[in-house]
């Protein structure tokens, strides 16, 4: 998935007192509705980055989808588009991805597998809905900021379809990133987090213990959820702060819920576009790079080409004309 938006605003800085202020232990975080772009674009539901909020543990990205009819239509149509210091995660509960990407890999991802591309110092790549696709999509799309010593690490695609999961009386829970009581997911991670697939049956709950010194959060991908009584949104998240052993997850409607978590992630970060970063210049680079070498042969690339894709490559927006801030992970706005 690419941050298709013409005009981020991630970056909107408020210079109006720069107090930290406590923060709440407990806090709603509504999604914005964002086209993925291309004509008749599909709509996304944006949880991370929040206004004040930018990530959850290293969870630094989490848009939400579906289930959206697509049957006789493109479906997700993204062009390559490059990637860097981060790592990628596809989730699907309906419907199929097509996946190429600059380090070769062609790979038909479908609900319950686990596509996890590392982009360290950079990567491009495209997700389609396939030609022949099933008419129902449904699923997220999720980034993980890498930390300083392992941002530049070489580009990966890894697929997993074998994930632990956890049986319970009223649902499943199935572990993405990390572990969940000792069940540890196969997907190779740069920080202390941990990510979970949550299914509920109607009027059913389900408790997930939880890493005392994570922060952590819930997505809800349908209605009817709540936690502790309170109502998540389709495609918003419960931020539930530090210090919980465990959390219980209820649903009316019966239905998908993501987990996000981890240490907190005490580094700034510029995030721009499809790229993280620490600086304007950073950033800057990236974008030229991309610019330079996205429909063009030239030897030395630093993203690469996504060789199976037919058309043009996704270009990157116009950067703003303030310069872009480090920003970090919690920054109440006055
Ligand atoms: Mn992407």
């Amino acid at each position: 998935m690419s941050n298709t938006e013409q005009a981020p605003t991630e970056q909107t800085v408020c210079t109006a007192g720069t107090a930290v202020t406590t923060e709440p232990d407990i806090e709603l975080l509504q999604p914005r509705e964002v086209p993925l772009g291309g004509p008749r674009a599909m709509l996304v539901r944006r949880a991370l980055p929040n206004r004040d909020r930018r990530m959850v543990g290293a969870w630094c990205f989490a848009d939400s989808y579906g289930p959206t009819d697509i049957a006789g239509r493109a479906g997700m149509q993204v062009p390559p588009h490059p990637h860097t210091g981060l790592q990628t995660v596809t989730w699907l509960v309906q419907g199929e991805v097509w996946h190429q990407d600059s380090v070769g890999s062609r790979q038909l991802v479908g609900p319950g597998q686990l596509p996890l591309m590392t982009a360290g110092h950079g990567i491009a790549h495209s997700e389609q809905s396939p030609p022949e696709h099933s008419s129902s999509l449904f699923g997220a799309q999720l980034w993980v900021a890498l930390p300083e010593r392992y941002r530049d690490v070489a580009p990966a695609f890894e697929f997993h379809d074998a994930l632990p999961r956890q049986e319970q009386r009223d649902g499943s829970v199935t572990v993405l990133a990390g572990a969940i009581d000792g069940a540890a997911a196969p997907a190779t991670t740069y920080s202390p987090l941990v990510g979970a697939s949550l299914t509920i049956d109607t009027n059913g709950e389900l408790t997930v213990p939880l890493e005392p010194d994570f922060e952590h959060a819930v997505l809800a991908q349908s209605p009817g959820l709540s936690v502790a009584g309170a109502q998540i949104p389709v495609g918003a998240m419960l931020y539930l702060g530090r210090g919980r052993s465990d959390v219980t997850i209820a649903s009316e409607t019966g239905g998908q819920a993501l987990l996000l978590g981890g240490e907190p992630f005490t580094e700034d970060l510029v995030m721009w576009w499809n790229f993280v970063g620490r600086t304007h210049d950073e950033i800057v680079e990236s974008r030229a790079g991309w610019e330079t070498e996205r429909d063009s042969s030239i030897a030395h690339r630093r993203f690469g080409a996504v060789d199976g894709y037919r058309g043009a490559t996704l270009p990157a927006p116009r950067l703003p004309n303030a310069r872009l801030k480090a920003r970090g992970r919690y920054h109440p706005h006055h």
